[in-house]
């Protein structure tokens, strides 16, 4: 069983031949819509890859909110405890100019609303879970009552911490494993302008990280760090590289499915980086999201 915390969202983008300046218009933008956040990413990866998930988010009341919930219905993710807010449902608003460069504003709208008593609702299946996935793209005091709750209740607690903030060091000791990318480890590690994947985990026990560390590297695979032994993981090949966004959910749901199996750690970073090399062949996010006969089949080859 695996309890996820963390966002859902709506991404309105725009592709058009370039950005307006102020006060003008441009015409012939081609449009698309589609669902995402990284709490309900993450959730409907797990439960694609065969996790029985359980998740914790706000909508608002409008028809976004509707959507979500047929949404996770079809994909098998546990929403009894996602509760309606009063602000609307968080969107993104993406526009993309024609060399891929993108601007995006973020309203969060009902998500600064997910709060501790929340968490508190949702202490049952943190409880009954093996393992505690949390992102943050909710309040940064939500989260982190969400892992000290994990922690409380004897919980392993997985950290995925995008969009990176800084923590608070006690924080460090509520999360058992802590999965982020080059860019949200120097934020972590307050070690802005390190490109050094190595010395970037350095930076991070030096911090006082304790935990188990999977630095996801992009195209060039993972870094695992785990009671003092530090290895590479080589990248799954991606048959062809479309967009790498979902990426990083579709990661830290692998791991996550495979860790609450009882999977080592080695092999449960083999399969999630086979996740992530699915996810970036595949156009769009929730069409990317691997399931797990797609994993197996990268893994054999
Ligand atoms: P994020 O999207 O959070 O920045 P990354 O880009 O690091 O995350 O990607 C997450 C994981 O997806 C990587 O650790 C890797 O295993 C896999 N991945 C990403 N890009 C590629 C790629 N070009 N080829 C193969 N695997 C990839």
């Amino acid at each position: 069983r695996i309890a996820v915390v963390g966002s859902y969202g709506v991404g309105m983008t725009m592709s058009a031949s370039r950005i307006p300046e102020a006060g003008e218009t441009v015409l012939g933008g081609v449009f698309s819509l589609g669902p995402g956040g990284k709490g309900s990413n993450q959730a409907i990866a797990a439960a694609r890859l065969g996790g029985h998930v359980d998740l914790l988010t706000i909508v608002g009341p409008d028809a976004f909110g509707d959507q979500a919930r047929q949404l996770w219905a079809a994909e098998n993710v546990g929403h009894a405890h996602v509760r309606t807010g009063t602000g609307a449902t968080m969107i993104g608003f993406i526009m993309v100019e024609p060399g891929g460069e993108n601007r995006i504003l973020v309203a969060p709208g009902a998500l600064d609303e997910l709060g501790e008593s929340d968490v508190e609702r949702f202490a049952g299946e943190i409880a009954a879970a093996d393992l505690l996935v949390v992102s943050l793209e909710i309040p940064l005091a939500t989260a982190l009552a969400a892992l000290r709750a994990g922690r409380e209740a004897g919980t392993t607690t997985l950290l995925n911490p995008a969009p990176a903030v800084p923590l608070p060091r006690e924080a460090f000791g509520w999360i058992d494993y802590l999965t982020p990318n080059m860019s949200e480890a120097r934020i972590l590690a307050d070690a802005p302008g390190e490109t050094d994947p190595d010395r970037l985990a350095d930076a991070l026990r030096a911090g006082g990280f304790g935990g188990a560390l999977v630095m996801t590297l992009g195209g060039d695979g993972a870094l695992v760090d785990e009671a003092g032994i530090r290895a590479r993981v080589a990248p799954v090949r991606a048959p062809e590289v479309v967009d790498t966004t979902g990426a990083g959910d579709a990661f830290t749901a692998a791991l996550a499915v495979r860790i609450a199996e009882g999977a080592s750690l080695a092999e449960a970073v083999g399969f999630a980086a086979a996740a992530g090399a699915h996810a970036v062949g595949r156009a769009e996010v929730i069409p990317a999201l691997p399931h797990r006969s797609d994993v197996d089949a990268l893994l054999a080859g």
